[in-house]
């Protein structure tokens, strides 16, 4: 995902563009990185003084249900990122401390035993959570 694709899908589903909603759009572009929606707020405060929590997260919903941004919850708090371009299977390593990622090429799905019976697996969510090392190291 870039800030154009991005601003592309809001146009074709008939979202209003609006300036709040593409600084939001470049703020997760920028940062690549999981956020809440209070770091994202204290960003764009300076710019934005009279942007509510409200607006923010009804936004962040909007832009996770159009798959603009992917969501999880990390230490009991709900966090966004910019949908991964990577169209390779793969899964995250996130950290605690920065909400940065990186990439795992194995899926631990491949080492179970074969397909389930009377099941068909549409999809499957794994993520490791920990520290980089940056955050680590303070
Ligand atoms: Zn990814
Ligand atoms: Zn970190
Ligand atoms: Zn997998």
């Amino acid at each position: 995902m870039n800030v154009d694709q991005a601003l592309e899908i809001l146009k074709k589903e008939g979202y209003k563009y609006t300036g709040k909603r593409e600084e939001m759009i470049r703020i997760f572009a920028n940062q690549k990185r999981y956020m809440s929606a209070k770091e994202l707020l204290d960003l764009m405060k300076d710019e934005y003084p009279n942007l509510s929590f409200d607006t923010i997260y009804r936004n962040l919903s909007l832009f996770s249900d159009l798959n603009i941004l992917e969501e999880t919850e990390l230490s009991g708090e709900r966090k966004y990122r910019f949908q991964c371009s990577d169209d390779h299977h793969h899964h995250h390593l996130i950290c605690l401390g920065c909400g940065k990622t990186k990439h795992l090429r194995a899926c631990p799905l491949d080492g179970m035993l074969g397909a389930p019976e009377d099941f068909t697996i549409t999809g499957h969510k794994f993520e490791i959570y920990g520290y980089c090392s940056s955050c680590e190291a303070q």
